[in-house]
């Protein structure tokens, strides 16, 4: 089998064409046309000899993804279906706002986690995604975005399929190459990586001092709650996630932000309000409250309006930022958890 051009680092690349008599530069010239031009084939690299263009065709492929569909919410949220060289599909958002456009993007096929009120949970995990195929979906969302927003893309969440802290390496090879001068150039401070939460990648992302933003998806600060809508909460109790936070804080010294739905009668009592509090004052922390996006066949439903007013004056009484995010794209299912290739 030929191997993925684009698993090759740029000193692979060099190497390849040292080995056989040419110059390192000719890598070099590849790997830009690879990350920075995003070329689809060999062919396309028209300042390449026949030759050698014959000779990357002989040893590889370029697995690019190809956007299968894409749908157009009447609030401006693209969905874009993007089919793997394999015939797999993931899915990505374009969210634009007035002063931003955000990509939210996939880190796997599936997803091996069971939170149960979240859609991509009902997919069992095919597989993870390749750095480049993370990259790919960013690059689709740009030109996307300057097309029909007139800008470039400004912010990136890892918030689509998937849980990026179970395909760590993939997801941090791809925004190295998202942030880097010969990919996109974007800064790291415009990315969050969101989690459900596993207290070993969040200690090793800590010890890498990693530059981007890290979002948890915390939903509640009392085991027994947050083990009933996020099974895997019986193997990583809040007590181990909270003491990897205070590692992560200890060292980036960043913000942390949390993600978190109201449900009626799961989550939305004082006493959840004051357990959120006591969880995460420990450092500057923003708490986001998502609007619940029903899923089909699910048995949650959104909290009233009052249990959120309740929680937005507690937590701004206690100093920590909130925010709330209205869902956008509901009319295409792109909104937060509603991602599952129904297409
Ligand atoms: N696995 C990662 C990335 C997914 S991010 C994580 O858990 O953080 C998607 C966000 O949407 C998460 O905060 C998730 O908990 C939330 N979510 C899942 N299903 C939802 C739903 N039906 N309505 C609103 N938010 C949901």
């Amino acid at each position: 089998m030929k191997k993925d051009i684009r698993s090759m680092d740029k000193d692979a690349l060099r190497d390849f064409f040292v080995s056989r008599g040419d110059s390192a530069f000719r890598g070099n010239q590849v790997y830009q046309w690879l990350w920075q031009k995003g070329a689809h084939q060999f062919e396309d690299m028209t300042n390449l000899s026949k030759e050698t263009r014959a000779l990357l065709d002989e040893h590889f492929v370029i697995n690019h993804i190809a956007v299968d569909q894409m749908q157009r919410s009447v609030d401006g949220t693209i969905k874009n279906a993007v089919r793997l060289h394999d015939g797999l599909i993931v899915e990505s958002v374009l969210i634009p706002t007035k002063k931003r456009t955000t990509a939210c993007v996939s880190s796997q096929v599936g997803c091996s986690l069971d939170c149960k009120f979240c859609a991509t949970a009902r997919l069992k995990k095919m597989r993870n995604l390749n750095a480049d195929e993370i990259y790919d979906q960013v690059v689709a969302i740009d030109r996307e975005s300057r097309l029909y927003q007139n800008m470039p893309l400004s912010n990136i969440v890892f918030m689509g399929m998937g849980e990026p802290l179970m395909n760590y390496n993939n997801v941090l090879k791809a925004i190295e190459k998202i942030t880097s001068e010969e990919g996109l150039g974007m800064s790291p401070r415009r990315i969050t990586v969101s989690t459900s939460g596993i207290p070993k990648m969040i200690r090793k992302m800590a010890d890498e001092e990693v530059k981007f933003n890290l979002a948890v998806s915390l939903h509640s600060a009392i085991d027994e709650v947050r083990s009933s809508i996020m099974p895997f909460n019986e193997t990583f109790p809040l007590s181990e996630l909270r003491a990897a936070l205070e590692y992560w804080y200890s060292k980036t010294k960043n913000r942390i932000t949390y993600e978190y739905v109201v449900w009626k009668g799961v989550n939305d009592q004082q006493k959840d309000i004051d357990a959120l509090v006591r969880f995460c004052k420990f450092s500057p922390a923003k708490v986001n409250l998502i609007e619940y996006n029903p899923i089909d066949g699910g048995d949650y439903q959104q909290a009233s309006e009052e249990a959120i007013q309740n929680y937005i004056k507690t937590l701004e009484e206690h100093h920590i930022t909130v925010t709330v995010r209205r869902s956008r794209g509901k009319d295409i299912d792109a909104a937060c958890g509603q991602l599952a290739n129904k297409s």
